[in-house]
């Protein structure tokens, strides 16, 4: 089994900073805290699109960050939070953290998974008004949205089948589509695996890709029943277009109208669902065409079946671009069939990051640190008393004056916060 793998980075957006804020109106001398919260930052979410197939898109676009919250502001004014950023992803596609390998989500049945949590926003200074504290001149910043390094890994299943006659020129124009465009070519699968191609349409505004297998096996092996492996039946399942390539000149001294009934009685015999879907038949070698009445002919004898013809040459590449178009569009249209493995992998949860640490650094002092814990802290003023009140607060709270205790502190020793220093007194 083919698989297509990317490598991305999320980042969520941070939450706002809580607003530090006065009332003032003309004749109200001292007006009470009112700055609101900080919005909330974005998350990064994952979500499925039955409409892709592949994770070519992911390939050209590497990072992937949410918008901020608003910081808070006066007047109790609420920053706004930021927007969710949504990436599509194909359906089966598995989500792993990049640093341990371990799998954080499955997308086969889970349709929406928060790859990225944003920052809660921080609370105004409206919150930290109390009967005897009435003027907070510190609020709370936003925190950090989450960061993380993912990799997105999908089992690649093919939604194009080329079908046909060995030697009517399936391989061939297999590797063109793909050598059209110079990034395909550097498309690991196409290289590695022959038989597999990814096609790219469009710009990047409106741009579209899809797996196109060669499946020589199927009518060459579906007589004698031998070289239809399971990988080859899921890729059979999932086509949702077949693209029937015929010799139209008769290279080979066949007929082709004959070629194209044998094919698809073949097909049908094998499975009469996979005969079902819809064809596009690529009439090929017209290079080589010289009889032009028995090629009318060909065309009608399809068309009566309901079948669009593409003339085409995959020797001087004529009328492959149109056909690669159509079958993109017809793509769009078609609905989408899910097939998909899902992992048995066992989620591991990362441990929670530790609220601080503290740690004694070569003068004695004990150092106290930790994303988390800074951010409770950050906006305190060290100049104003009730702003000292809180952080204390907060820091019995985390448990951080029981852990200095432990490690043996003494009276008068010094603790280091947030660029600041104090005198440890009980
Ligand atoms: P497959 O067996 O269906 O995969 O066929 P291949 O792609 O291997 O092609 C068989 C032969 O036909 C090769 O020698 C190709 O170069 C040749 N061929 C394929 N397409 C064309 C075409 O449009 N014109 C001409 N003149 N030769 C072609
Ligand atoms: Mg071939």
């Amino acid at each position: 089994m083919f698989v297509d793998v990317a490598e991305i980075l999320v980042r969520a957006g941070r939450g706002g900073n809580g607003a530090v804020a006065f009332h003032r109106e003309k004749y109200v001398p001292a007006g009470g805290p009112d700055g609101g919260d900080g919005g909330a930052g974005g998350d990064v979410v994952l979500v499925v699109d039955d409409n892709m197939s592949t994770l070519m898109d992911f390939k050209y676009k590497r990072k992937y960050v949410a918008p901020n919250g608003e910081d808070g502001r006066g007047a109790r004014c609420f920053g706004k939070g930021g927007k969710p950023l949504v990436i599509r992803v194909p359906r089966g596609t598995l989500v792993k953290d990049k640093a341990t390998g371990a799998l954080l989500a499955d997308m086969s049945e889970t349709e929406r998974f928060v790859a990225a949590k944003g920052g809660r926003g921080g609370w105004g200074n409206s919150h930290f008004a109390t009967p005897t504290r009435q003027a907070p001149r510190f609020a709370k910043a936003g925190q950090e949205g989450e960061e993380r390094q993912i990799t997105l890994e999908l089992k690649l299943l093919a939604d194009v089948g080329l079908i046909g006659f060995p030697n009517v020129g399936k391989s061939t124009l297999l590797s063109i589509v793909s050598a059209a465009r110079p990034k395909i070519a550097n498309y690991h699968f196409t290289t590695l695996v022959p038989n597999l191609g990814i096609v790219s349409l469009g710009d990047a505004n409106d741009h579209m890709s899809f797996a196109m297998a060669d499946i020589p096996g199927l009518i060459e092996g579906a007589s004698d029943g031998a070289g239809l492996g399971i990988d080859f039946l899921r890729h059979v399942e999932r086509c949702r277009l077949l693209i029937h390539v015929v010799d139209v000149a008769g290279s080979e001294g066949r007929n082709p109208i004959e070629d194209f009934e044998q094919i698809n009685s073949e097909l049908f015999l094998y499975s009469e669902e996979l005969a079902s879907r819809p064809q596009i038949v690529a009439a090929n070698k017209t290079d080589l065409l010289e009889d032009e009445e028995t090629y009318e002919r060909f065309v009608q004898h399809c068309e009566s079946y309901g079948y669009p013809v593409f003339r085409i040459s995959a020797a001087t590449t004529e009328g492959v671009q149109a056909l690669m178009n159509e079958t993109g569009a017809k793509l769009r249209e078609l609905p989408p069939i899910k097939v998909f493995e899902p992992d048995p992998i066992v989620v591991e949860e990362d441990p929670d990051e530790p609220m601080f640490t503290i740690e004694r650094d070569e003068d004695g002092v004990y150092v106290v640190s930790g994303k988390k814990l800074m951010t409770s802290i950050a906006m305190v003023d060290p100049d104003d008393y009730e702003s000292l009140n809180y952080m204390q607060r907060v820091l019995r709270t985390a448990g951080v004056f029981e852990r200095l205790e432990e490690m043996g502190i003494n009276e008068g020793d010094t603790v280091s916060i947030n660029n600041f220093e104090f005198e440890y007194v009980r």
